[in-house]
């Protein structure tokens, strides 16, 4: 059993930084084509590796290595870009984005590892005053929430994308079943996602993963998503994570925006 506070944040809470805003659809997931507004925070309790993602440098011009997300993940070399911003600065990103639209679009909130900074107080505060639109957090669901003393997370709806062995993290990292637990017995609504790729599929790895990680959590929809941080990589993948929801009774969810974009940013 990992010790209770291994997934305790020690990160300075003063640090809350937004790596990037934009209006688009959601590209994947239960509310994939719905118009969203996406605000990605800076920081994350995991490297993922193991996804191979290489980016370089903006920094020094060395070789980076992780997810598709790094740029919001690696502060030192990509933090320059960051900004620091209050809750109504954030909010006004919003109010920017949503000002001549006629309805109010999902307000996605991603990272990097967004719940790192759960307790700030200018993340709080955005919470507060995004009071009036449907609240989506993207999370790896690694750190535990206390709804109680936080109640504003009851009214959120989280997409739990708890990472599995293909992304290069030790298991002890990255399932965090209290984490978990906290947010299927009280968020508004939660989802788990899980990024496949064919060659676990392969080797039965995938069901056994999974299986763990959702035992106790039966009535918790499971959507899972080919591994792609391109076309040609989602391309290699997503028939084999389509053929594996079918066997299993998952829902499949493909990456519209890498579809659409390949891997531009910011779309
Ligand atoms: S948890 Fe998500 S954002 Fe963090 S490193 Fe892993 S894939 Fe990237």
């Amino acid at each position: 059993m990992p010790p209770t506070n291994f997934h305790e944040i020690k990160k300075d809470t003063k640090s809350l930084f937004l790596t990037e805003s934009f209006l688009s659809i959601q590209g994947e997931g239960k509310y994939a084509g719905i118009p969203s507004v996406f605000l990605r925070f800076g920081g994350c309790n995991l490297t993922c590796k193991g996804f191979g993602c290489e980016s370089i440098s903006p920094l020094d011009g060395s070789k980076l290595v992780g997810c598709d997300s790094i740029f919001a993940v690696d502060k030192k070399h990509f933090g320059k870009s960051w900004e620091k911003l209050c809750d109504k600065e954030l909010f006004e990103k919003v109010m920017f984005y949503t000002k001549e639209l006629s309805y109010k679009p999902h307000i996605v909130i991603t990272g990097g590892e967004p719940l790192i900074h759960h307790k700030h107080k200018d993340f709080y505060g955005l919470l507060k005053l995004l009071d009036d639109f449907f609240v989506f957090v993207e999370t790896n669901a690694t750190t535990v929430v206390d709804f109680e003393k936080f109640n504003l997370y009851k009214n959120v709806s989280f997409c739990m994308s708890v990472k599995l062995s293909n992304s290069g993290e030790s298991y002890i990292k990255r399932v965090n079943q209290k984490a978990i637990e906290a947010i299927c017995k009280n968020a508004k609504e939660a989802f788990f996602k899980f990024v496949l790729d064919e060659q676990m599929i392969k080797e039965g790895k995938a069901q056994k993963e999974i299986e763990d990680i959702v035992k106790d959590y039966t009535n918790i929809s499971i959507y899972c998503m080919p591994l792609g941080k391109n076309k040609k990589e989602l391309e290699t993948n997503s028939k084999s994570v389509i053929s594996f929801c079918i066997k299993n009774g998952y829902n499949y969810t493909d990456r519209i925006h890498v579809r659409l974009w390949n891997d531009k940013r910011g779309v």
